[in-house]
């Protein structure tokens, strides 16, 4: 999808100007002449960045930007204060009113492009993000979100520089959003980069005893690093190095002399780009965990064992080793329930499931396999170890009672177990696991609260 970019100014040409340079780039364009339409532009449809000139009749655009971040239907929309170039206070300004970047006038072609499309990448990021929060009644992921806007550790910044000057300069202006760490030679900076979790690498690009290029494209390709934003620091009038370093990957470029303001929005924005990276990547992972994990004992589900199990019986019998399958079953679990209730019957699963995890080797894969049966899967492991295995949890569960703290009670809970090993015969995982709950029936059958091995 394109992104649709509103561009605000009270002179019309300006805005014909701006509006023809981001169709050439194919992005979708809205327009407003005073602060008044811009807002009820924003209030009506789906903006993804704002370009706001500050002089304008009526309300100006620090106040048009103050309210679009008061709001909270808009305040996730990036601004860039389009300001005039001998007004630098006018950026202290829209940092306050809280400005994403700036351009200056009269506006460069590839300032205004490399900044939309930066923009553009941070937004489609948090507005991921937040559908996710929306939809997944995640509310860890509404906690991450959250924490991106402000109330989270400083940024952790990697400043490749070889002028001590500059270096100092920058380290100064950053000292407030982040912690620098300043390095003169690109090689130790690489490996300082794939070392430690930065959040943004600042390159200066005005060096003559290296290429600065090669580090970006090297930073870009390694496994540690390929995530990692980068801002690249250089002279006026080296457009063409810009590009080149744009398409390399550099994420964003600032022009000496260095505005600290500038610098500043720049690099909140490049850290803000990352973290939510780094969230959208933990929540796909944790998304990837609720799905094979069983909710009320945080065991592995189901689905897991029906598909792990495959993997280990394959692995197991490949590599000629041994590998058990315990089935245990909750004896009389309906009474619970009928007795105490459903909630009580769910804190005794739980407690089992606890017991279970307790009694476990780290290799093994505990399971709930369904209402009151759990599995057990232990690689490298015979038919007599799994029977010990086996008694051992048997008599974890029978040896003291589940106390059940809401319905004030103490209850004895036993259960039975089948267990079954690869070394009997078994050609597939499925075969398995019937012999396991074939000798889980026998157990049940003889009196339950017992181990019954499958017979060989
Ligand atoms: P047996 O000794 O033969 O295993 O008797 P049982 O009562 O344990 O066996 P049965 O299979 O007849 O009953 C299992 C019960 O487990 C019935 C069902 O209501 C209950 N159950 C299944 N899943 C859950 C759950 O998630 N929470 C609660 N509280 N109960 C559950
Ligand atoms: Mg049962
Ligand atoms: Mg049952």
């Amino acid at each position: 999808m394109t992104a649709r970019i509103l561009v605000v100014d009270d002179v019309p040409a300006n805005l014909k100007l701006l509006e023809a340079r981001l169709l050439a780039e194919y992005f979708d364009v809205l327009t407003a002449e005073d602060g008044y339409k811009a807002l009820a532009i924003c209030d009506a449809t789906h903006v993804d960045v704002i370009l706001l000139d500050v002089m304008m009749p009526g309300i100006d655009g620090f106040e048009v930007c103050e309210r679009l971040k008061a709001n909270p239907r808009t305040a996730h929309i990036p601004v860039v204060m389009v300001t005039a170039l001998d007004q630098p206070s006018d950026r202290v300004r829209g940092l306050k009113a809280g400005a994403d970047d700036f351009l200056t006038k009269p506006v460069n072609d590839l300032q205004l492009i490399s900044r939309v499309k930066s923009l553009v990448r941070l937004k489609t990021l948090s507005d991921e993000l937040r559908i996710r929060a929306d939809t997944a009644h995640n509310l860890v992921l509404e906690d991450m979100l959250k924490g991106a806007d402000g109330r989270e550790e400083a940024g952790q910044v990697l400043l490749v520089d070889n002028r001590a000057s500059s270096q100092e300069r920058i380290v100064r202006t950053l000292k407030p959003i982040a912690q620098v760490t300043a390095m003169s030679d690109p090689q130790a900076a690489l490996f300082e980069a794939a070392e430690h979790p930065f959040d943004l690498v600042i390159v200066n690009a005005a060096v003559e005893e290296y290429d600065p290029l090669r580090l970006c494209s090297q930073l870009r390709s390694l496994e540690r690093t390929r995530f990692l934003p980068m801002l690249l620091v250089t002279e006026l009038g080296n457009d063409e190095m810009v590009v080149r370093a744009l398409d390399i990957g550099v994420n964003d470029y600032i022009v000496r002399p260095i505005d600290p303001n500038e610098l500043v929005a720049r690099t909140l924005t490049q850290i803000k780009r990352k973290r939510y990276n780094d969230r959208l990547r933990m929540s796909v992972r944790q998304t990837i965990e609720l799905a094979v994990t069983d909710a009320l004992t945080g065991l592995q589900n189901r689905r897991y064992l029906d598909n792990h199990l495959k993997v280990l019986f394959n692995r197991a019998a490949a590599r000629s080793r041994t590998l058990s399958i315990c089935i245990t079953d909750i004896d009389r679990f309906k009474s619970v329930n009928d007795t105490y209730g459903h909630d009580a019957g769910d804190e005794v699963l739980r407690q089992f499931a606890a017991r279970i995890r307790a009694t476990v080797r780290g290799a093994d894969l505990a399971c709930r396999y369904g209402g009151e049966e759990f599995v057990v899967v232990m690689p490298d492991t015979d038919a007599h170890a799994a029977a010990a295995i086996a008694e051992r949890l048997r008599d974890s569960i029978e040896r003291s009672p589940f106390v059940l703290k809401t319905a004030g009670v103490a209850l004895n809970i036993t259960a039975s177990l089948g267990i079954a090993c690869n070394s009997m015969g078994a050609d597939t995982p499925e075969q398995l696991l019937k012999q396991a709950d074939m000798a889980l029936y026998e157990a049940k059958n003889a009196g339950r609260n017992r181990v019954v091995a499958a017979a060989a």
